[in-house]
């Protein structure tokens, strides 16, 4: 290079010499050596000025070009390195610039990226020279670097690019600085959480986007506004100042704020404020994140509603409840005051639920649950403990007889008929009610004899209320011990079979019989069953008795067959539960596969009051039965209220007049006339007439008299074990 250079100007000097003009003497010749000589020597000494400066000059950008901190290069076009300084050797990992010039390193003299390659090449098509170009290369060892790049084309003499010139600057930190404020601004945008930051007098400087999700104001909206904008009035100025407090103090305040949204909207937040300080531990800005926790707090008020209240009826269930009363009695306890619990169970929910579905049943407690309410002062608490189970407490009472009046109320308020879709449906309920202090000193025990009233109104014929008395306490005590007894009994094969016959009045022979059960108890001895099936009735006992009757009394009667006995027909009682028990014809079958018992030999006694109690249902099943053969009786005849539209739709083959008309038939002229009445009624009907409790040859006169074809009683006989039957069969047979 300093050849070129110093050739040139011996160039520049010698044609400024060749322009002169040429001497001809020898002085002329000498003068002119010597002028030759001196301006060569000056020459010599400026040139040597000249290389001694540009020396000077070389060394200050060889200085540059050595020490630089950016990479200064040139590259070809095949890839390869003309020229490195140290500083792009160090770069890209190499030792020297010599080690760097000697290697081919990897895509067209970088490690770079095939990319970056590629959009270099598409610049320096546009242009001659980049400026900033940036790009991410690799070193020898594989290590990302961001370079960026001042870079011209270089050509050849003949003007063609034959590569490019760079000086690169390691930018790296300042890349991964900008990728962090990146990612920072990123998660700043994307949080699910709004997020503001304030200066410090507490103007907004940035919201995220969730801050405008949440609160409706945009950003522009907000800027150098304070949080003031979201101010709902549900937080008190002594609770800002204590929040501002604590950030102040200890640099950061958590909790649960109420604010206004731009619709006007109030919503609840989870909200975190942090105060954020410089080196000199002045505060510089806020932070605020928050989360708006509306809806969870609205599922939290929910779930609070399904553990403390009742899903159907909206009433207080009964944990709630418990809750209530122990409150409740304590806050009389202080007063002195009085309170009562009101139990009430409804009557024959079971039966409408069971009839006409769960969805009327449902409809039906919401109804009595608005019913009950409107009896009920703003503190008193109407609960639904589950069931068709409600319960009251009555806070405040001066008498006893308060809580009596209530009870009325709500027995009126039941007993009116219920319309359900498209019918009317009847109820009652039954109440018991207990007094603090006076039954009991704390919940427990308040409810206990509540529901020990209630029981005791069930058992005297439902639909009314009553007061708890300690005589009830040992009642039930007594209740239940006959439940376990009986259950007992059942299982233990305490229970026999008597039978009564039945007489034709015609013939005076045996036409039938009537199985009554007994319990034959160790202690009691032989216990009649007006004690135990009306008590039975009550539980699910009745069902296990009729069943075993049922099954003995067939097994029985058949083994008498097998004997070769007179064709009786068999009376067996069925009680009104077991009518309404689904499952009555399929237990009957069975009995029948069982014992081998012939159908039409069977006559089943359903009560009048068992069948009207659901007249429709009780026609539908008397066919089934009557399908399968087996003989109907009504039986206690004349106590029930048989509509006599109804009967003539009922399945039967015979009607027995309650032996309360034959008591009195001598004597009472009322009873006569209805005792003529049924027995013509059963005739125009088509069916039989049936009388029992006849115990007197003038009873007997008067049935004769008026064509009864049948009658049973102690006249002719009491009910007896099997043993005597034989006898007696044989006697009649
Ligand atoms: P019920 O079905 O009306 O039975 C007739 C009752 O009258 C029987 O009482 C019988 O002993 C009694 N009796 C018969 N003739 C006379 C008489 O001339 N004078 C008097 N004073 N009474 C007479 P028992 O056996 O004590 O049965 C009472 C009730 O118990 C029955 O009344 C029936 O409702 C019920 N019962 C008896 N056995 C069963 C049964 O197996 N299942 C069901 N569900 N109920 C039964
Ligand atoms: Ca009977
Ligand atoms: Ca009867």
């Amino acid at each position: 290079m300093m050849t070129r250079l110093q050739s040139s100007s011996r160039n520049a000097r010698h044609n400024k010499v060749a322009e002169e003009k040429t001497p001809d003497t020898n002085e002329e010749l000498r003068q002119y050596a010597s002028t030759l000589e001196k301006e060569l020597q000056e020459t010599n000494e400026g040139l040597v000025a000249l290389t001694l400066e540009y020396e000077r000059a070389e060394e200050k950008y060889r200085n540059i070009f050595e020490n630089s901190i950016d990479g200064i290069f040139q590259i070809n076009n095949e890839g390869k390195f003309l020229i490195a300084n140290p500083a792009i050797a160090k770069m890209l990992g190499y030792k020297s610039s010599e080690e760097l010039i000697e290697c081919v390193p990897d895509v067209k003299g970088l490690y770079v990226v095939e990319e970056r390659h590629n959009q270099l090449l598409k610049e320096l098509e546009k242009e001659n020279s980049l400026w900033d170009f940036e790009s991410l290369i690799y070193s020898k060892n594989r290590d990302a670097i961001w370079i960026s790049e001042n870079i011209r084309k270089i050509f050849n003499n003949s003007g063609v690019a034959v590569g490019y010139e760079s000086i690169a600057s390691n930018i790296t930190l300042r890349k991964q600085v900008e990728e962090r404020l990146k990612l920072v601004a990123k998660v700043f945008g994307h949080s699910l959480e709004g997020i503001i930051i304030t200066d410090e007098q507490t103007r907004l400087l940035e919201v995220n986007k969730a801050f405008t999700d949440i609160t409706g104001y945009t950003a522009q909206e907000s800027i150098y506004k304070t949080p003031h904008i979201l101010f709902s009035g549900w937080q008190d100025k002594a609770f800002y100042n204590e929040l501002w407090d604590k950030v102040k103090k200890e640099g950061v305040w958590q909790g649960e704020i109420k604010d206004r949204r731009k619709n006007g909207e109030i919503y609840v937040q989870w909200l975190t404020v942090c105060s954020i300080k410089n080196e000199l531990g002045r505060t510089t800005n806020y932070i605020g994140v928050f989360s708006d926790i509306t809806e969870k707090k609205h599922t939290e008020k929910q779930i609070n509603k399904l553990a403390y209240y009742d899903v159907l009826t909206g009433l207080p269930n009964r944990s709630l409840f418990n809750d209530r009363l122990a409150h409740c009695i304590e806050k009389a306890n202080r007063g002195n005051g009085m309170l009562a619990v009101i139990f009430i169970d409804l009557d024959n929910f079971k039966y409408i639920n069971d009839t006409l579905g769960h969805f009327v049943g449902d409809q039906f407690l919401q109804m009595v649950s608005e019913r009950m309410m409107s009896v009920i002062r703003k503190d008193d608490t109407v609960a639904r403990l589950g069931g068709d189970e409600f319960v009251i407490i009555l806070e405040k009472i001066n008498n006893i007889s308060d809580a009596g009046l209530i009870a009325k109320k709500i027995i009126g308020l039941v007993t009116q008929p219920f319309s359900l879709s498209n019918q009317e449906v009847f109820s009652g309920a039954s109440i018991g009610i207990s007094i603090f202090p006076n039954d009991g000193e704390d919940a427990q025990s308040l409810v206990k004899n509540a529901d020990t009233a209630m029981y005791n109104v069930k058992e005297h014929g439902k639909n009314d209320f009553r007061f708890f008395t300690e005589k009830m306490n040992a009642k039930s005590a007594e209740t239940l011990k006959l439940s376990s007894d009986l259950r007992r009994a059942i299982e233990n094969n305490e229970l026999v079979i008597y039978y009564q016959p039945q007489m034709d009045l015609k013939t005076q022979n045996i036409v039938g019989i009537e199985a009554l059960v007994r319990w034959n108890h160790k202690e009691k001895g032989l216990v009649p069953p007006n004690d135990f099936i009306p008590f039975a009735e009550k539980s699910s006992l009745i069902e296990l008795i009729g069943e075993w009757v049922l099954q003995n009394s067939c097994r029985q009667y058949v083994s008498w067959k097998q004997n070769d006995l007179k064709e009786l027909k068999m009376s067996i009682n069925i009680s009104a539960k077991q009518l309404r028990n689904k499952n009555l014809i399929d237990i009957i079958q069975k009995t029948l596969n069982e014992t081998g018992m012939n159908p039409n030999l069977i006559e089943l006694e359903l009560t009048e009051s068992a069948i009207m109690f659901n007249a429709d249902e009780a026609i539908n099943i008397m066919q089934k039965l009557k399908d399968l053969g087996i003989g109907i009786s009504i039986d206690d005849f004349g106590t029930g209220y048989s509509s006599l539209n109804y009967l003539k739709r009922f399945a039967i083959d015979k009607i027995k007049i309650d032996y309360t008309f034959i008591r009195d038939i001598e004597t009472d002229h009322n009873n006569r006339a209805i005792t003529k009445t049924i027995i013509e009624l059963a005739h125009n009907l088509n069916l039989k007439a049936i009388a029992e409790g006849v115990e007197t040859k003038g009873q007997l006169d008067f049935l004769v008299e008026n064509n009864c074809d049948e009658a049973q009683g102690f006249y002719y006989y009491e009910p007896f074990l099997i043993s005597d039957f034989s006898q007696l069969l044989k006697k009649f047979g």
